[in-house]
């Protein structure tokens, strides 16, 4: 069973923000914002290359409503999901990551040329 799967399980403890039938929201273990939250789907995807739209839109409105709750939906936030080796994804469980709380930076992500490829 993977990490978050456990997480779902109970088997491994997590602070919980948010939990329906078939979503969870956490908090990240290691913060890289004043808010960071990951959110996920109770059920097992490897990432969002394997998820269903039917999943995607009960996502949508669990991340709508845990902005609302925790009052950054005004001030704004980013919600990011990264895939695979390139997107630099640690846990193989589809996760979307809220981050918020204070002015987020919005820097160069590679060190390749980025006109290189297209
Ligand atoms: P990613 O690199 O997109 O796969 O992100 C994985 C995220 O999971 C990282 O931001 C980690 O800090 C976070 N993480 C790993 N283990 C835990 C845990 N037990 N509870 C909460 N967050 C975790």
């Amino acid at each position: 069973m993977c990490l978050f799967c456990k997480i779902v399980e109970k088997e491994i403890p997590s602070n919980i923000v948010a939990e329906n039938e078939n979503f969870l929201a956490f908090h990240d273990i290691n913060p890289k914002a004043p808010v960071h939250i990951l959110a996920i789907p109770k059920q097992h995807f490897e990432s969002f290359n394997d998820v269903t739209p039917e999943v995607m839109a009960g996502m949508t409105s669990f991340i709508q409503q845990i902005v609302k709750d925790i009052n950054i939906e005004k001030s704004g936030y980013r919600v990011i999901t990264n895939i695979g080796e390139n997107g630099g994804q640690e846990v193989k469980h589809l996760h979307f990551h809220i981050l918020g709380g204070a002015k987020l930076k919005w820097g160069h992500f590679s060190d390749s040329d980025p006109k290189g490829m297209f």
